[in-house]
């Protein structure tokens, strides 16, 4: 793909984790929480991580904001390392890349109004602004669906969906290009959840956002996204188009998350997987082997020992699993 097109792309990203002992002696292991993650996000799409809880999409989140030190690997922002910054460079990608996170109530300082949370970030970012702060904080207000008497209210004073809506003025106070929202609607009812997707896609218009989506909810994904990436326990299984990967899934876990989803037709049954595992799948101190071994219903020989490499199979989606080979 044409590199001027790239917002961002994480290279061969690895995140360890010191994983808990049961006893003082015992040999300090790690947790392989991200593992070998590699992929692009082209301006103005979205790509969307979709997993089940541990799969390592909040890691790769964090990574991406610089709020932890990966083991190996390399972000980078419009072609640039983040790790290799001038100071300026640096608050500039702050400004760039802002975070919306899963909990709307933890997430805001309940001290302070609507209108200083919102202008708090342009001062410690020196945002431009060609008004003043004031006049900024008002658009941002409209932009989200506030009233501009709203701005001398606390967080409390809101419902969860609206808080949310706070939350994300917040972060379009950079001026920002690239959003990360990590589950942003999955604490809220699912009647808000749709006017917050849709407030989120009015808005990646009305100011050329790329977003990176996070959630483990494929029709949130499906909703909001151009491209796909399947992971599990922090590798990539499958990569796709989002028309594609939701209609043809590949990987047999792709299939079960797609199997998973319960169905408002009453003659289809709800899929409950009934897994005898030997083993529980892990991601410490994982051995060689497909980490869906364990519970895939289709497991080759080769799946308990060799690493699937991720590889092209079709025009747009990318798998990593034996049953696939030599296409
Ligand atoms: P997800 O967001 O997909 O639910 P996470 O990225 O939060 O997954 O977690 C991935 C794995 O890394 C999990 O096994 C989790 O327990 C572990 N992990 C995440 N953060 C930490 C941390 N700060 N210390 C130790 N282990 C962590
Ligand atoms: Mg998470």
């Amino acid at each position: 793909m044409d590199n001027t097109n790239i917002i961002l792309s994480v290279e061969n990203l690895c995140v360890r984790f010191k994983a808990m002992k049961s006893h003082y002696f015992e040999k300090q292991r790690y947790v392989h929480a991200v593992d070998d993650v590699s992929f692009v996000l082209p301006k103005g799409k979205s790509v969307g991580l979709v997993g089940e809880s541990g799969s390592g999409k909040t890691t790769i989140a964090r990574a991406i904001v610089n709020l932890l030190e990966p083991y190996s690997g390399d972000i980078k922002f419009l072609n640039k390392s983040i790790y290799s910054l001038s100071d300026n460079s640096y608050l500039d990608y702050r400004k760039k890349v802002q975070f919306i996170f899963q909990d709307p109530y933890s997430s805001l300082n309940p001290r302070y109004t609507v209108s200083e949370i919102l202008q708090e970030p342009m001062e410690l970012l020196k945002v431009d602004v060609s008004e003043s702060y004031q006049t900024s904080m008002l658009k941002l207000l409209a932009a989200v669906g506030l009233r501009e008497e709203q701005q001398y209210l606390f967080p409390h004073q809101f419902s969860g969906g609206q808080r949310q809506r706070i939350a994300i003025a917040r972060a379009l106070a950079s001026k920002p290009e690239l959003l990360i929202c990590d589950e942003p609607v999955s604490a809220l009812d699912v009647a808000v959840q749709a006017q917050i997707l849709n407030l989120l896609k009015t808005l990646q218009e009305d100011f050329s956002l790329s977003y990176l989506f996070i959630s483990h909810d494929l029709g949130v994904i499906q909703y909001m996204c151009d491209y796909v990436i399947v992971l599990y326990l922090g590798q990539i299984v499958e990569t796709g188009v989002s028309e594609d990967l939701f209609v043809s899934p590949f990987h047999p876990y792709t299939k079960a998350l797609l199997d998973a989803v319960p169905s408002a037709d009453p003659r289809e049954h709800f899929y409950v997987p009934t897994v005898e595992c030997i083993k529980q799948p892990s991601a410490v101190d994982p051995e060689p082997g497909c980490r869906y071994a364990n519970i895939c219903p289709k497991a080759l020989r080769e799946c308990y020992s060799l690493t699937p490499e991720l590889k092209q199979i079709g025009e747009t989606t990318s798998v990593a699993c034996h049953l696939y080979e030599g296409e």
